[in-house]
C-alpha cells in the first residue's frame, strides 16, 4: 500500500491536458491500486491520476454507497482509463461537489444529469454505458481534471473568490 500526495490548487500541474494511457500495462495497475489507496485515505470518492503528479488520462472512482439506507458502505472499486463522454442530457442536475485537490471547500456544480461514456478498465476491457446520479456528476468531474479543470472554474467568479478565499483562510489556520 502506497499513499500518494495529493496535488492541490494552484499547484500548476493540475492545469496540465493529461495524456492518452498508451497501454494498459503492470505499471498502470500499480498506479490504479495506489491511486485507490490514496483515495481512500483521504477520503473521497474520486480521484485522477493528474492529481497526484501522473498527468495521463486515467482515474479512479469509488462512491462507497451502503446497500441499503442507514447501511454499511460498500467498496465498489471502478477504473477508467481514456474515457470519452458520447453524449450528454440536456436535463441540468445541480449537485454540491468537493474535491481533493480544493481541501474541504464544497460548492453547487450544476451539470447534464445523464451521459453516455466509453472507457477502458484496469484489464485494457472496453466498457460503454450510460451513468446517471452520482456516478454520472463523480465522472465529469474526475473527467475535467483531464483537461485541466476544476470545479471551481464552473462557479461565477464572485463563489469562485468566496472559496479561494476560505481555502486560504484554512491554510492559514493550519500553519
Ligand atoms: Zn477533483
Amino acid at each position: 500500500m502506497a499513499l500518494l500526495p495529493i496535488l492541490e490548487t494552484p499547484h500548476p500541474m493540475l492545469r496540465e491536458i493529461s495524456t492518452p494511457v498508451e497501454a494498459v500495462d503492470d505499471e498502470i495497475r500499480a498506479l490504479v491500486a495506489d491511486m485507490f489507496d490514496t483515495m481512500y485515505a483521504a477520503p473521497g470518492i474520486g480521484l485522477a491520476a493528474v492529481q497526484v503528479g501522473v498527468p495521463k488520462r486515467l482515474l479512479v472512482i469509488d462512491l462507497q454507497e451502503p446497500e441499503e439506507e442507514g447501511g454499511e458502505p460498500v467498496r465498489k472499486p471502478m477504473v477508467f482509463i481514456n474515457p470519452e463522454i458520447l453524449e450528454k442530457s440536456e436535463t441540468m442536475q445541480v449537485y454540491s461537489e468537493g474535491c481533493l485537490s480544493v481541501p474541504d471547500q464544497y460548492a453547487e456544480v450544476e451539470r447534464p444529469d445523464h451521459i453516455r461514456a466509453r472507457w477502458l478498465d484496469e484489464h485494457g476491457n472496453s466498457h460503454e454505458k450510460e451513468l446517471e446520479g452520482l456516478l454520472g456528476i463523480c465522472l465529469q468531474h474526475e473527467m475535467d481534471h483531464l483537461e485541466g479543470i476544476l470545479f471551481i472554474d464552473h462557479l461565477s467568479r464572485l463563489k469562485r473568490e468566496m472559496v479561494l478565499k476560505k481555502l486560504a483562510k484554512q491554510r492559514r489556520m493550519a500553519a
